[in-house]
């Protein structure tokens, strides 16, 4: 010990004239912000942990969603964001009422797991109690004569597997968005699906449904994978004998009712030029506390721009929206576009897939600003990311830049378990991998700071065609 204080009195008495000088720090970069954030970022797990413990559940329209939104704007404020503001609209809301039953009735009787798809209608407290048809898939349907299904209940399965980049949404996404809707067009009086999901736990998975213009909504649900496949196993056992359903299911539409879009700002030392802009949505569904869906993803977006920040002020002003529903039917966005669409936006990125790991990166402006493209390619190559070929379409969330046609960049997270947990009782903080959580940080930090420092506007030429996102 003595011999320590020594030779530090050596050296306090050897550097007189330095001893008032701190020790140079190294100069905050995006990179080394970047690296931090994947060896570790606290800020997203802060958002996504705080939000669902105090919050819980935010289903679109209601008092919890507002809730959310007033959790937010203090998170956002305390997180060092200006121009924080929650920026109000009317929706038409739907809520799903007394959890759902479905029993068999005969001839193998015994209850299966539902849950109300959004925006259907109430069977009322007491039930229906009807046939049911069986369908394999929505061409199935679709197949059946007009008039068939009166006074039945439609059965539409269908088989969903897990894939890495989400495709099997688009394939598997029809049984849910319009099934009911079809059925309803040729006389059911409801409709059940198996869950569009990848899981096999007795889980209704919930979501959105749309009926045809003119159609009255009906009773639509989604039985659990394990409950539909012992349907589907009914129907060889019943040799053709009918099989009769009771179904309970009591949503309610509310009406009118308020929601709101949440914003913030990284302010730029160029505020006239346009904002990158980075959307989420606050709203889940009311099964589980919205982790995955879409709790991460306003976690990831908010952390990135705080990281972002911390490099130096950035250039351009970067934007937080947190829109504030979005599973009844693109509320928020719809509602941004309306309000801001004369405000140029550079580009858009959203983040909607859940927490797990970013894979490859798209942009719509591969071809017309290939230098960009390339140089972000190169910065997130350390991160395990690839450069795809796929024309970025965009999130649900950020209507408004395919409304101005604007640039688009969509950094595709690993999907393969997303399906096992979306719109589910199972989508909850715990089913979030921190480590994988932190690599959407760096990845998101890395390509917000070079888009918020790019002078140029970023899409040059028109952009490449795409498509609408079904998220
Ligand atoms: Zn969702
Ligand atoms: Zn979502």
């Amino acid at each position: 010990m003595k011999k320590t204080l020594t030779a530090l009195c050596a050296i306090l008495i050897a550097a007189p004239a330095t001893a008032n000088v701190p020790p140079a720090q190294p100069r905050p970069t995006l990179e080394n912000q970047a690296d931090m954030a994947l060896a570790n970022d606290g800020v997203a797990w802060d958002f996504v942990e705080g939000i669902t413990t105090e919050v819980g559940q935010r289903q679109a329209g209601t008092e919890a969603e507002a809730r959310g939104r007033a959790w937010a704007v203090q998170w956002l404020r305390a997180n060092g964001f200006a121009n924080v503001a929650d920026e109000p609209y009317m929706m038409s809301t739907w809520v799903p009422g007394e959890p759902g039953r479905a029993e068999i009735v005969s001839p193998f009787p015994q209850s299966l797991a539902v849950a109300p798809l959004g925006d259907t209608a109430s069977t009322g407290p007491e039930g229906i109690t009807a046939e049911v048809v069986m369908f394999r898939n929505v061409a199935e349907l679709v197949a059946a004569p007009e008039g068939s299904l009166k006074g039945k209940i439609a059965f539409v399965s269908n088989t969903m597997t897990p894939t890495q980049d989400g495709s099997q949404y688009g394939f598997a996404g029809p049984t849910r968005w319009v099934a009911a809707g079809i059925a309803a067009q040729k006389g059911a009086l409801a409709t059940v699906i198996k869950s569009v999901g990848t899981d096999d736990h007795r889980n209704p998975h919930t979501g959105g449904t749309t009926f045809p213009e003119g159609v009255t909504p009906t009773p639509a649900g989604a039985l659990s994978n394990p409950d539909a496949a012992n349907l589907e196993r009914m129907f060889a056992r019943a040799k053709g004998k009918p099989i009769t359903m009771k179904l309970v299911l009591t949503p309610r539409f509310l009406g009118e009712t308020q929601s709101g879009n949440v914003v913030g700002e990284i302010v730029g030392r160029n505020p006239s030029l346009p904002p990158v802009l980075l959307a989420c949505h606050l709203d889940s569904w009311w099964l589980g506390t919205g982790a995955i869906d879409d709790g991460a993803g306003c976690a990831i977006i908010a952390a990135a721009a705080s990281r972002v920040a911390k490099a130096g002020q950035p250039l351009r002003t970067i934007r937080v929206l947190f829109a504030g529903a979005e599973e009844t039917g693109l509320w928020g966005s719809k509602a941004y576009s309306a309000a801001h669409i004369d405000e140029p936006i550079a580009v858009g990125l959203e983040s909607d897939f859940g927490a797990d790991r970013i894979w490859r990166f798209d942009s719509n402006f591969r071809e017309t600003n290939p230098a960009l493209h390339k140089k972000i390619a190169a910065a997130v190559a350390r991160f395990g990311v690839s450069s795809g070929n796929d024309v970025a379409t965009g999130g649900a969330d950020i209507n408004i830049v395919r409304d101005q046609k604007g640039a688009l960049i969509d950094l595709q997270q690993d999907g393969t378990r997303y399906f096992d947990l979306h719109h589910t009782p199972d989508d909850t903080l715990d089913k979030i991998d921190i480590v994988q959580l932190r690599q959407n940080v760096a990845v998101w930090t890395q390509v917000v700071g070079i888009l918020a420092n790019e002078p140029a506007p970023i899409l040059t030429g028109a952009p490449s065609p795409s498509a609408p996102p079904i998220m």
